[in-house]
């Protein structure tokens, strides 16, 4: 068989652990036997960050922008116990935050649906795709705890210097206060991803906040999509026989419950960060969830969103054999892929990636898994495969397809 051809590089992000591990056997298994494989490789292994002061991940988010398309392998998120286990010279930020902040993106988040790993809530027969804003709120807000009787405000001073004054409360004991900002140009890349999003994928797309409570904060927020939406979005959507549509988040929580699922629900930070959660835990298990970052702009970063399974690492490391499943991974190269063929306009790129879905799917439904996925599965007479032989399992169906 002669390999497929590519003409544009995708942006290729390592990473660290089980799933460093895993991405090597995806690469040697799955991909490099059908693909003349063109990447700009990054590694975002933290012995290399640490090596580079963490140049590599901004080269990284750089080459993203440039080329347009980028997968990326979990990576960890230092903290205090690393710093000691890797001799780092600094605690590195998150590389998924300051991938983020480059590409000012929203992530996209949709479980893997396959027979056999049913999702809890029994009306759901299409995946429920979960857009979080990843900007302000909640996630960078300023608190006091008041100490006693006294008056709270919330001022603001523009540039000449006059004040807007708002009292809070007036407390005539302790208690607590919290302020919390966000910005036009951040909720506008925000409408705009995930109005593209809807697009690109063909699917509703749904906006919930509390705006009959927070006349103002929430209220701007269901401004700026609905004047986007009209302005930009319309006329397309309708040409795609799509919908978009603004409901208060207590009727969307509804309404999710009884919908059977094949759509978009985007939500503001913290709703986001606690729906998405709930959500793929309903549909079985954060190893069969695809992550990806659209920018405003157009651009695309896939992962798996799931860690790097530490856990696993070790034992991996002691010589022990692991079960560690790789779909979300897999699934995070054929969304790169797919993309990469679109915009490149190569068809059988767009097709692999479509049968190694298949495939990936196909073993599974076929009994053949790994161990997470064997505790919560409603098949019988499962094989739990480690996690080398559930890759090469893969590539025996994928051969099938092909
Ligand atoms: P994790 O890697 O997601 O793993 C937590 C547990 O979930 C595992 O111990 C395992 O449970 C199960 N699990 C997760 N993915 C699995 C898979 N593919 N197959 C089978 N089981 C899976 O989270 P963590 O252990 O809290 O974090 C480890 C590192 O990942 C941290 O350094 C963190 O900073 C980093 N992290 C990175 C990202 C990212 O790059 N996107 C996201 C989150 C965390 P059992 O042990 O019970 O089998
Ligand atoms: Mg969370």
């Amino acid at each position: 068989m002669n390999k497929i051809k590519m003409n544009t590089p995708l942006v290729e992000m390592d990473g660290d652990e089980m799933t460093r591990i895993l991405w090597q056997m995806i690469k040697d298994e799955l991909l490099l036997p059908y693909i003349d494989l063109k990447t700009e490789y990054y590694d975002l292994g933290l012995v290399k960050r640490n090596e580079t002061n963490d140049q590599i991940t901004i080269d990284s988010a750089k080459a993203t922008m440039k080329y347009g398309v980028a997968v990326k392998c979990a990576t960890i998120t230092p903290n205090q116990a690393r710093m000691g286990e890797y001799n780092l010279k600094e605690m590195w930020k998150s590389p998924n935050g300051t991938i983020r902040a480059a590409l000012d993106g929203t992530v996209f988040r949709a479980p893997i649906i396959v027979k056999g790993i049913e999702p809890c809530v029994k009306n759901w027969k299409k995946p429920i795709t979960l857009a979080r804003h990843a900007y302000g709120d909640v996630y960078k807000n300023t608190e006091i705890k008041v100490p006693g009787a006294g008056k709270a405000e919330l001022v603001f001073t523009d540039a000449n210097g006059n004040e807007t004054r708002e009292t809070i409360h007036v407390f005539d004991g302790a208690g607590i206060i919290q302020g919390i900002h966000n910005t036009e140009k951040s909720i506008t890349s925000f409408a705009k991803s995930c109005f593209n999003y809807a697009l690109d994928t063909k699917q509703d797309l749904w906006f919930s906040t509390k705006d009959t409570i927070s006349k103002k904060y929430d209220h701007t927020f269901k401004d700026i999509f609905q004047e986007i939406y009209d302005t930009e979005y319309k006329t397309k959507f309708e040409e795609a026989g799509i919908t978009y549509f603004y409901t208060l988040i207590d009727d969307a929580v509804a309404r999710v419950m009884k919908n059977e699922g094949g759509f978009i629900w985007a939500c503001k930070n913290y709703d986001g960060d606690v729906m998405s959660d709930m959500v793929s835990s309903a549909f079985g298990s954060l190893a069969m969830m695809t992550s990806v970052l659209v920018s405003p702009s157009g651009v695309y970063e896939y992962e798996a969103a799931h860690g790097t399974v530490q856990r696993h690492y070790y034992k991996h490391l002691a010589g022990e054999e692991t079960s560690t499943n790789s779909v979300a991974t897999i699934f995070a190269w054929t969304g790169a892929l797919r993309k990469r063929g679109e915009m490149d306009g190569i068809a059988e790129l767009q097709a692999f990636a479509d049968k190694l879905e298949q495939a990936t799917i196909q073993t599974i439904e076929s009994g053949k898994m790994t161990k997470d996925l064997a505790l919560i599965t409603s098949l019988e007479n499962v094989t739990v495969l480690n996690s080398a032989d559930f890759i090469k399992a893969i590539r025996e169906t994928l051969d099938t397809l092909l």
